[in-house]
């Protein structure tokens, strides 16, 4: 019975009381569901060509689908939707110390395992850049759902730091390359696949493990026993931690499983799960090591030495992790102005509208080649290649610097594209901007990874002349660029910690203008000199310069 009908009177007929229907909806795009995020990124794609992967693009064309499908997008939001939920004590009061996900959040990472996300390019055969293809993937997958790409990535990055002490690489990497996604606590021995994480932050300090008051007392029997409390440590339920303490010798790093291999569980108690701004999917607990007991990962008080390779692999996610964001965000933005029409114009025919989104274009394009660029590096570095390795030493933090920092920017601009329907959660958007800031701060925040920079360039010079000489290759080809490369000779060569995050950022921008005249069209490079070289404009679409070459590029099309 309708509204109108309900309310008639004897003699009266509810076509006297019809109301005009106001629910027509007009003007909105479709669902930008069930595109395909490899189809409409073309940087990458001729990222993966420059650095000698074009016949392996093909075969991310599957997962990139997934991570573009209509399903995938669901369980990304209702894995954040149903954030985890800590259980210190089963019914009967024995304490258990676990976190209960969402299935979604296990169907994510169930994809991301066996697509070897985790760790494929560490099995003996892998082929030649198959940290490329990885980070392609990582990149491509991460836009379907960016919080379970932390147990993902510091799994990843787990195994360079493990090797450190070949014995317990023996042991355990194996079920860390393992392509099956095994939940739960059991022993290491009685899993199909594993996952670890780090744990170093703690209350009084997390740029400055040093500080670590965390303490692991050597046992006769060759083991460490662990007292502490560590204040940030993610994914709690993953199989293993790489964790810092101080040993009589000083700092070490320790491997310390969740369940011993005679099937107790490890003396890991989780306190709290952190109520975070962002990265709902993903737990982040307090922990308190009650007596753990752990094995030493590389030499006693060299526990940095160790971690730092962990650490990298992940700086280099978070690059990608800001990256995959940036991508999304301009797809979406990009299809919303394609489809919705103001002031009788199509958004995406507005010439402003052209400048804002071009813009969004370039920098997700340079940041996509700038990541790419080093994970070849890792590729080659792995191989033996020592420049590349140099390269990668000082370029890396710079770039976990700029990139990371930029993302909240350019997601925040993106979800503005969609107007208010940007601001609404049901739009994803809000989603995206939240996660933004927290690739920024984990694996050194930006003023650590911009000093991290100097630091490289202190302690290994050599790695200056590496970059300039990568930079050189292009020199002579447009004025703007090589004024850039100028200044930022200055820079390197008298390097001030107040001048740390100038020194990063002209670095990072100097960098990716040399990939794009290397290797993108030229319409694309133009618009990043302009933009970023350029001019003074201090907000996005600010120059005005518009770029049709992009916008056809960014542009999601759906079959
Ligand atoms: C959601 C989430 C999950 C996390 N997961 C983990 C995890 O799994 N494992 C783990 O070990 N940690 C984890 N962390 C912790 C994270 O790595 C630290 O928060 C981060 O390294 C910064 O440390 P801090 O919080 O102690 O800040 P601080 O070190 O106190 O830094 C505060 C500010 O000072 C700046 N700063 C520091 N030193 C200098 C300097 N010399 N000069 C100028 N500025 C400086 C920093 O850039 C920062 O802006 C997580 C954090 C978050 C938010």
């Amino acid at each position: 019975m309708s509204y109108a009908a309900g309310m008639t009177q004897p003699g009266e007929s509810a076509a006297d009381f019809a109301i005009p229907a106001t629910h027509q909806v007009s003007n909105q795009p479709p669902p930008l569901d069930d595109f395909d995020p490899l189809d409409c990124d073309p940087a990458l794609r001729e990222a993966l060509a420059e650095h000698g992967q074009s016949a392996r693009i093909e075969e991310l064309r599957p997962l990139a689908r997934q991570a573009g499908s209509a399903t995938a997008r669901e369980h990304g939001r209702l894995a954040n939707e149903h954030p985890p939920v800590l259980h210190s004590h089963d019914r009967y009061g024995h304490r258990i110390d676990e976190v209960e996900f969402h299935p979604s959040w296990h169907w994510l990472m169930e994809r991301a395992v066996s697509e070897g996300l985790h760790a494929a390019p560490w099995a003996p055969d892998a082929p030649a850049g198959a940290h490329l293809h990885r980070a392609a993937g990582f990149y491509l997958w991460s836009q379907a759902e960016a919080g379970h790409g932390c147990p993902i990535s510091m799994t990843f990055a787990s195994v360079p730091a493990l090797r450190h002490s070949p014995e317990l690489a023996e042991i355990y990497e194996p079920g860390l390359r393992a392509g099956s996604y095994d939940f739960g606590l059991r022993p290491a021995a009685n899993k199909r696949g594993l996952l670890a994480g780090m744990s170093m932050t703690e209350k009084q300090g997390g740029s400055d493990v040093r500080a670590n008051t965390t303490t692991a007392e050597p046992l006769a029997d060759g083991s460490y026993r662990i007292v502490g409390h560590k204040w940030f440590t993610s994914a709690p339920m993953n199989d293993l931690f790489l964790t810092l303490a101080q040993t009589p010798a000083g700092l070490s790093c320790l491997l310390v499983p969740r369940v011993l291999p005679d099937g107790t569980r490890n003396a890991v108690r989780l306190r709290r799960l952190k109520d975070k701004l962002g990265n709902k999917s993903n737990a982040s607990a307090e922990l308190e090591y009650e007596g753990a007991i752990g094995w030493l990962i590389g030499e006693e008080g060299r526990g940095v030495r160790s971690i730092i390779d962990m650490v990298s692999m992940t700086r280099m996610d978070c690059v990608l992790g800001s990256a995959a964001n940036m991508r999304v965000a301009l797809s979406e933005a990009a299809h919303h102005a394609a489809h919705r029409d103001a002031f009788g114009s199509t958004l995406h025919r507005t010439p402003l509208m052209r400048a804002v989104l071009s813009d969004l274009a370039v920098e997700s394009e340079a940041a996509i080649g700038l990541a790419m660029r080093l994970a070849s590096a890792i590729d080659r570095g792995q191989r033996g290649d020592r420049a590349e390795l140099d390269l990668l030493r000082l370029a890396l933090p710079a770039t976990k610097y700029y990139v990371c920092k930029r993302a909240p920017t350019v997601i925040g601009e993106a979800l503005e594209c969609l107007g208010g329907n940007g601001y609404v959660e049901e739009s994803g958007m809000p989603r995206l901007y939240r996660e933004a800031p927290l690739l920024s701060i984990w694996e050194g925040s930006g003023n650590v990874t911009a000093l991290d920079t100097l630091r490289a360039l202190h302690k290994q010079p050599d790695t200056a002349e590496t970059l300039l000489a990568e930079l050189d290759r292009v020199a002579g080809q447009d004025e703007r660029y090589d004024r850039s490369l100028r200044k930022l000779r200055e820079e390197l060569g008298e390097p001030r910690e107040e001048r740390a995050r100038a020194l990063a950022e002209r670095l990072v921008l100097t960098l990716q203008t040399s990939l794009l005249l290397r290797t993108a069209p030229k319409e694309v490079a133009e618009t990043f000199l302009a933009t970023r070289l350029d001019g003074d404009a201090h907000t996005l679409g600010a120059t005005g310069t518009r770029s049709d070459v992009l916008l056809d590029r960014v542009t999601p099309r759906k079959d």
